[in-house]
């Protein structure tokens, strides 16, 4: 049997640490447990991606993500400001929010900035780590075939939870 390497349509499993460009740790498996990702679905940064490909169990990587390789650079077209009546009733505006929302015909991450006295709301539709300078260390633990479900779903069913 042909040894078993990162390529389109496998989970990876790795171990790594997430770091900026200063060294200090933004996230790693050591906080939040390793990471399995299905490749070749954008499920995780494109040049982890581009790093992790062709390579086996074991083998371990070390790169500096900037751009479009890590989460894009900071666009300034991603800053809007709306009204408090915009959001659904139950939800509490404050500084700080985090929230999922369809911008551009994509899905993205935001956050309220700012609430001025008029009631406007600002929000940052910026990734937090847009244009950020990011260090990964990565070594590859696991490799396996992905299931049909997982392919059709474009994402890993990992330790029985189904997440989305
Ligand atoms: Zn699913």
């Amino acid at each position: 049997m042909a040894k078993k390497v990162v390529e389109e349509d496998m989970v990876v499993t790795i171990q790594y640490t997430l770091s900026e460009e200063d060294g200090s740790v933004l996230d790693s498996s050591e906080e939040n447990g390793d990471l399995d990702y299905l490749h070749g679905y954008e499920g995780v940064m494109p040049g982890l991606e581009k790093a992790l490909e062709g390579k086996g169990i074991g083998e371990s990587i070390d790169v500096t993500l900037t751009g479009d390789d890590a989460y894009g650079s900071y666009d300034e077209s991603l800053l809007f400001t709306v009204s408090q009546g915009e959001f659904p009733d139950d939800v509490v505006i404050e500084e700080g929010l985090e929230f999922e929302a369809e911008i551009k015909d994509e899905l993205r991450y935001c956050t309220v900035e700012k609430i001025t006295e008029d009631g406007m709301v600002h929000i940052n539709a910026n990734h937090p780590l847009a244009g950020k300078t990011l260090r990964v260390q990565a070594k590859i633990l696991e490799i396996r075939g992905a299931s049909e479900e997982e392919l059709d779903h474009g994402h890993v069913h990992s330790h029985g939870n189904h997440r989305d």
